[in-house]
């Protein structure tokens, strides 16, 4: 298939792009490049920078390039940011998103695979989560989120639109080749924050909290291999060939890992010890999110290839060592 990858110069866009020419599909690359590296897209892929918002562009390289499906990866994805300009994030990941629907509707694109997330089921009363469990935002991040989803279902029925929204947990590492990986600026993630502060590029790393009530007082998250999460875009395919199908999968790989058990595992891979101090908790931050994926592998076959903390460090450990400054000034 011809896919557009909207967002594909991005941290799990350019892993997703990868796998597609894996899998012996054609991926095509829309990036404004703003957080996306133009070299994290293999030279022979096409590329176009060109922004989400802009229609008539979308809609010209949608007829050109003979697209059969879009995948969106391309949104702000900050949650500090998200609470504190909400606009800049409904008018990108909401308003954006929108316009992108409407020239794919035009121009007889009917099939969407979506980046959510786990953010947008707020604080959950239970744990592992289902997809059927409610969904409460506590950040505009997650809302902007929920509201695609909620478009997503209203476009299926009304136009015949068949998406997957699939809801991501912590997606972590790198290629297992080395050769593309998570650099993101600024970097607020707990793995490569851990990595650098071993490698002393970056400060002594801060723990947001050590009184939540979870075994070592830690929060627990679900990281998940970002090959993993971009298997399950592909193997969503079929799926879609139906008219108006309405696809949500939680990716996760179901096990709690909590902030100590990522600095022992980073310690252990890198060989070097993460230094770190003990702060306040982060706002926003829920004790534990982790997933139950049994409907992603049932229905779609997903398997988990990357199923412990160590074996996702590596890969990141792998990224990082080689390229210390990721992948350099950007443009
Ligand atoms: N975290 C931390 N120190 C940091 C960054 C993150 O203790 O400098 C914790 C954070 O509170 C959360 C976990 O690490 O419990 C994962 O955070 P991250 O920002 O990587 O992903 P999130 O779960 O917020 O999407």
């Amino acid at each position: 298939m011809n896919v557009l990858v909207v967002g594909g110069a991005g941290y799990i866009g350019s892993h997703c792009v990868r796998q597609l020419t894996a899998a012996g599909h054609r991926p095509v690359v829309i990036d404004n490049l703003v957080f996306g590296h133009r070299r994290a897209v293999a030279p022979d892929v096409p590329f176009y920078d060109v922004n989400l918002g802009d229609e008539s562009a979308v809609g010209k390289i949608l007829v050109d390039e003979k697209i059969d499906l879009v995948m969106h990866f391309a949104a702000y994805a900050y949650v500090g940011e998200s609470v504190h300009d909400p606009l800049k994030y409904y008018f990108n990941n909401v308003v954006a998103t929108l316009g992108l629907l409407r020239v794919m509707l035009a121009k007889g694109v009917k099939k969407f695979v979506f980046s959510s997330t786990c953010a947008t089921y707020g604080i959950p009363e239970k744990m592992p989560l289902v997809e059927t469990m409610p969904q409460s935002p506590i950040n505009p991040y997650g809302q902007t989120k929920l509201d695609v989803e909620n478009a997503l279902k209203a476009l299926a029925l009304a136009h015949g639109l068949s998406f997957s929204a699939f809801r991501y947990f912590n997606a972590a590492g790198a290629a297992e080749d080395g050769a593309i990986g998570e650099d993101h600026d600024p970097e607020t993630h707990l793995i490569p924050l851990a990595i650098d502060a071993a490698t002393g590029k970056r400060p002594p790393l801060q723990v947001f909290g050590i009184d939540y009530p979870t075994p070592d007082g830690t929060c627990l998250r679900d990281y998940v291999h970002v090959d993993d999460l971009s298997r399950a875009h592909i193997a969503v395919f079929e799926k879609l060939e139906k008219p108006g199908t309405a696809l949500f999968y939680n990716l996760g790989t179901g096990t709690p890992t909590s902030v100590r058990e990522v600095i022992n595992a980073v310690g252990k891979v890198t060989g070097k010890k993460v230094p770190y101090t003990e702060g306040p908790r982060r706002a926003g931050d829920p004790p534990a999110l982790y997933a139950d994926s049994s409907k992603a592998k049932n229905e779609l076959g997903w398997k988990v290839k990357f199923d412990t903390i160590e074996s996702i460090v590596e890969t990141a450990w792998r990224w990082h060592s080689a390229n210390p400054d990721g992948f350099g000034k950007r443009k």
